[in-house]
């Protein structure tokens, strides 16, 4: 199931890419599936990509999928690893970098992970995080980020993970609050309870 992407972002991923050689132009590109995850309303209004971080070359790129598959773990950020494991053929990305190309993966979403996607990050074997909006903006429209580490940051870097904040991050709160205001669904432990 964390595999399924919507039939547009199959369409989207089927045509020809850009180049994207750098980390602003994979946010930009990252941000724009979410802007488009909210006109075709197929989930909320988050979205996350993984790319060789060497070559700029995509991976895997998904969406928020929460009430459309009704799965609470359907964040893009779970969606994108999970896609990009399925696509390399193993659960470690990282297994990667023994590759004559040398790959070595980055995760690059349109807001930052919550408790959960953060808690997944060094099983999957990425060696970069790159965030847009900052958790602070999500929690202002009403999403719960959820208990996640105070130097989560720190936690990451630790386990060989860079983590590099705020790319485009104006762009991807303009998101956030456009969704917002559209009375898109906001849902989160604490909102149902
Ligand atoms: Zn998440």
């Amino acid at each position: 199931m964390l595999n399924d992407a919507p039939d547009w972002l199959n369409t989207h991923l089927a045509a020809t890419l850009p180049d994207m050689h750098t980390n602003e132009q994979r946010m930009r590109w990252v941000i724009d599936l979410a802007r488009e995850n909210i006109a075709q309303q197929t989930g909320g209004p988050f979205a996350a990509a993984v790319f060789d971080i060497n070559s700029g070359k995509l991976i895997a790129a998904s969406v928020n999928r929460v009430e459309s598959l009704q799965c609470s773990l359907a964040h893009a950020e779970m969606m994108a690893l999970a896609a990009a494991e399925r696509h390399v053929g193993h659960f470690d990305l990282s297994a990667t970098d023994l590759d004559a190309n040398g790959m070595a993966c980055e995760l690059v979403t349109s807001s930052e992970p919550c408790a959960m996607c953060f808690g997944a990050l060094p099983w999957s074997g990425i060696r970069r995080l790159v965030c847009a909006a900052r958790a602070v903006d999500a929690e202002k429209i009403g999403f719960d980020e959820g208990p996640k580490h105070p130097n989560w940051q720190r936690e990451l870097e630790r386990r060989g993970i860079a983590v590099q904040r705020d790319v485009s991050r104006d762009e991807a709160v303009a998101i956030l609050i456009a969704y917002h205001a559209s009375g898109g669904m906001i849902y989160n432990g604490l909102f149902m309870r």
